[in-house]
């Protein structure tokens, strides 16, 4: 069953969800996405791609789960 992008409200029939903002969202709006460990996908939206702490934090592989609970 189809969908809508919960970003640009796309009818799709795939998503992915990003890893900093959490919302499905359609291969368009999928600004960037990389490995992070052999389990881990990282994902981000174009518009997290413009939040420069959520930036920073996927050049580093870091989810933002994680920025919120650093591991200590
Ligand atoms: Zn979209
Ligand atoms: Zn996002």
């Amino acid at each position: 069953m189809a969908m809508l992008c919960e970003r640009c409200r796309t009818e799709v029939y795939k998503y992915v969800v990003c890893n900093y903002c959490g919302r499905k969202i359609c291969n368009d709006c999928i600004k960037s996405s990389q490995r992070a460990s052999k389990t881990t996908r990282l994902v981000i939206c174009k518009d997290c791609w413009s939040d420069m702490k959520k930036r920073k934090a996927y050049k580093t592989k870091v989810s933002l789960a994680e920025i919120k609970a650093p591991a200590q």
